[in-house]
């Protein structure tokens, strides 16, 4: 069996070896850099806990997501000699206002009626965990499972394991110009003007999925919502817990580096670090965070968050035979990165064979 991906995403990269693990030949399309889209500039949060907001339906996929994530940083840094950077350095959301609390009360409240571990805190509790909290915060909302990888290093770690794999081709520079359809099935792609067939073809091109001339009418449509991210550096390191305040979040890799993110911007395709961003995130972070006032800045980039109609990630079959889905995860790829592609490769490849 020959599939082919469009885009070298973390969607696409972990696809691959989802599918190369089942003895599938795999070739990953990119038009560009493999891993240079969106996510590498992930701020790496699995916040299965922290991104619920009260979606019943999302509870066992985001749980099992970040479950799923000891063993496969594991496997990569095995496999490839490559820290991903997982860490479980836990989450608090913080409160500043009676009203903010009593939101993050009943969130707690919604979760733990599930039997996920939260838990609300005073302002004291909440800075014996991360002592550089604000003085003004008066409450948090502590999700202590949940965790962080480092994109880059993720991406690199999957470009590793793609390399290595006797299953998997990587073509960089290879744009997808449109699918290949006879008799209603997806056959392939067209590629540089000429068809690549393949037996079974998965769209996993981020905000431009909906760009690829040839999708079903009915697939809904992935658009870009822009994020911007601040990188500071904090010498010598100081805080360690992921906090999210207000709409803003600061990520300490615990080795100085401070993600700092993120605006949610409909910019269409617009790749820009702008002024109001940055005023906007760090105002947000130093009041969450003050000693990060202090910290150097170290740079700072925007992509684009593939966002689906209807709200919802786009996985597995299509409304087209022959044609397969793992996009539109919004804000939340790289936590569903593994399950996607586990979910992908078992329906693309079919049930294993009985008796
Ligand atoms: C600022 C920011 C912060 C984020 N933070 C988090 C976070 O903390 N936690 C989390 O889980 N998620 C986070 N996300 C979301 C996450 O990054 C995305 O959901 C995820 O990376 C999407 O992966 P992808 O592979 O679908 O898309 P991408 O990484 O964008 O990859 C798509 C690839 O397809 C290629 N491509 C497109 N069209 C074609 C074509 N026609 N032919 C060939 N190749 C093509 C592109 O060049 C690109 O390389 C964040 C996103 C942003 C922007």
């Amino acid at each position: 069996m020959r599939v082919a991906i469009v885009g070298a995403g973390v969607m696409g990269c972990t696809t691959a070896l989802s599918l190369a693990a089942r003895g599938v030949d795999v070739t990953l399309l990119e038009r560009s850099v493999p891993g240079a889209e969106a996510s590498s500039a992930a701020a790496g949060i699995l916040g299965a806990q922290a991104e619920l907001h009260r979606h019943a339906d999302d509870v066992a996929t985001f749980v099992a997501a970040r479950a799923a994530w000891g063993p496969w940083a594991r496997e990569l840094r095995e496999h490839t000699g490559i820290d991903v950077g997982h860490r479980v350095s836990g989450v608090l959301r913080v409160a500043r206002t009676g009203d903010e609390r009593a939101a993050l009360a009943e969130e707690v409240a919604w979760q733990t009626a599930r039997s996920l571990r939260a838990s609300l805190l005073d302002g004291a509790a909440a800075r014996q965990i991360e002592p550089e909290l604000s003085p003004d915060v008066v409450a948090a909302a502590h999700f202590p499972e949940d965790a962080q990888v480092d994109p880059p290093a993720l991406l690199r770690a999957l470009m590793a394991a793609a390399a290595r794999s006797s299953f998997v081709t990587v073509r960089a520079g290879a744009t997808v110009e449109r699918l290949v359809v006879e008799s209603d099935r997806c056959v392939g792609v067209m590629l540089d003007g000429a068809p690549f067939r393949a037996d079974a073809v998965v769209l996993a091109a981020g905000s431009w999925s909906s760009l690829v001339a040839g999708l079903p009418a009915d697939m809904p449509a992935v658009r870009p919502v822009r994020g911007q991210i601040v990188l500071l550096d904090e010498r010598p390191p100081r805080a360690r817990t992921i906090v999210f305040g207000g709409d803003c979040y600061v990520v300490p890799r615990g080795d100085g580096r401070v993600l700092c993110g993120s605006t949610m911007e409909h910019a269409g395709f617009r790749k820009e670090v702008t002024a109001q961003g940055l005023h906007t995130i760090l105002s947000g972070a130093i009041a969450c965070v003050p000693s990060l006032a202090a910290a150097q800045f170290a740079g700072a980039w925007s992509n684009f968050r593939p966002h689906a109609a209807g709200d919802r990630p786009l996985i597995g079959p299509s409304p087209m035979a022959g044609l397969f889905l793992a996009t539109g995860h919004y804000r939340n790829g790289i936590l569903l990165s593994k399950v996607t592609a586990d979910a992908v490769a078992r329906v693309v490849v079919g049930p294993a064979p009985t008796g």
